[in-house]
């Protein structure tokens, strides 16, 4: 059987690779991006109590009412901005709605402007809608784009953005001025953001998470897409939406009902509940406080091991030079570090649609209890005895 153009140009995701290596090598796993701790009780607690009360069949396929509306509550409460539940649309995750915004907006022959490095799933949802990724660098050690480079990558042919913040991998925030001169380019083009913004309540320092959508002129060209994976700890319950303008809503929609039509409703109706929760027991604000002091743990092992940290103020990944070491290759470090040293790691120059001129770095993830954090400590060590 011959498989179609579109699938057999995609490989496998390096998180699937790495984590199957990590499995095979005994390491601690600090690559694929999931906290190893429990998930809070209380959300535990609503998606028991759904399937008790019998919550088994299909929920409508835009997602539970009451779950959009406490979304597009939530969302009026934080940024002041109004939304409506009908603008709100739930799915398998923001991986499902990655994929349904950019089939929603994108034409074959369409341009998406992408920052690099890119969360691994934005290039093949472009090139499975027959768009053309437009890479822009973020250069390290504060991820900035070159306003000229940037401005060179819209053109005629432009119909969408696709922007992550907090940034996965770099733990950058982009800041009003950025998301502003961004905006400016895709209203002046008539682009589509669609905005990633899945670790919007993993912020540290202080840090204002910005969604694009607040800015001026931007609410109706804009598609920003959460999900409750990393703030409840619960990546796999699967459970996102996506906030976008009645138009957009309904090419998402359109899409969305014939990928998966409807998602888990136990677990639609546990984030309603948890919603309502935590807003009133300080949730959002423990889990800050609490992946702060993770984030400082994981710098300090990495510190102390000879991989001094680049700053991060969102996400739950710091990023390490493997230099020091001799590696000028982050994919041949981070095999290394899983199979002869057994801590997992993410190589990042996979990230780019040009690897070979990517920065050279490897991502560790905190969502770690303090013992497995302490466990990959004692095995980094052997990193300085062995170079
Ligand atoms: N976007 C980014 C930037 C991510 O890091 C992830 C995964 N962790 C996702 C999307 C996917 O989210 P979900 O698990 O809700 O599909
Ligand atoms: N988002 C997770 C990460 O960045 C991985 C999710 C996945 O494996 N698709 O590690």
């Amino acid at each position: 059987m011959k498989p179609a153009g579109r699938a057999s140009g995609i490989g496998t995701s390096i998180f699937t690779e790495i984590s199957a290596l990590a499995v095979a090598h005994g390491a601690v796993n600090l690559g694929q991006g999931f906290p190893d701790f429990p998930a809070p009780a209380f959300i535990k607690e609503a998606a028991r109590r759904a399937i008790a009360d019998d919550r088994n069949q299909y929920a409508p396929a835009a997602g539970l009412p009451r779950l959009r509306a406490a979304l597009a509550a939530r969302w009026e409460r934080l940024h002041g901005a109004p939304a409506d539940a009908d603008e709100v649309t739930v799915a398998s995750g923001a991986t499902e709605l990655l994929h349904d915004a950019v089939l929603a907006v994108v034409d074959p022959g369409d341009e998406v402007v992408v920052f690099e490095p890119t969360y691994d799933a934005y290039v093949p949802d472009v090139l499975m809608a027959g768009g053309v990724a437009r890479p822009v660098a973020l250069r390290p050690p504060h991820w900035t784009w070159d306003s000229a480079e940037l401005a060179r990558a819209f053109g005629p042919r432009t119909r969408a953005v696709i922007l992550n913040t907090p940034h996965n991998p770099t733990g950058k925030m982009f800041s009003r001025a950025e998301l502003e001169e961004l905006a400016a380019l895709a209203r002046a083009h008539d682009a589509v953001v669609i905005s990633d913004e899945v670790y919007s309540e993993l912020t540290f320092d202080g840090a204002a998470h910005v969604p694009i959508a607040t800015l001026p002129g931007m609410r109706e060209r804009t598609i920003t897409i959460d999900s409750m994976g990393k703030t409840f700890s619960v990546t796999g319950w699967k459970v996102g939406w996506a906030i976008a303008p009645p138009p957009l809503t309904q090419a998402l929609r359109a899409v969305h009902q014939f990928v998966t039509f409807t998602n888990a409703v136990p677990f639609q109706e546990a984030l309603a509940d948890g919603l309502a929760e935590a807003e009133s027991n300080g949730y959002f604000q423990e889990l800050r406080a609490d992946y702060t002091k993770r984030r400082d743990r994981l710098a300090l092992v990495l510190k102390e091991a000879g991989l001094p940290p680049l700053p991060a103020s969102g996400t739950y990944f710091l990023l390490a030079d493997p230099a020091p070491f001799g590696f000028a290759d982050d994919v041949e470090f981070c095999k290394h570090l899983c199979t002869g040293i057994g801590v997992a790691a993410i190589p990042t120059s996979v990230f780019h649609l040009d690897p070979a001129s990517a920065p050279k770095l490897a991502r560790f993830c905190f969502a770690k209890r303090d013992e497995t954090l302490d466990a990959a400590a004692v095995r980094l060590k052997k990193l300085r005895a062995r170079h």
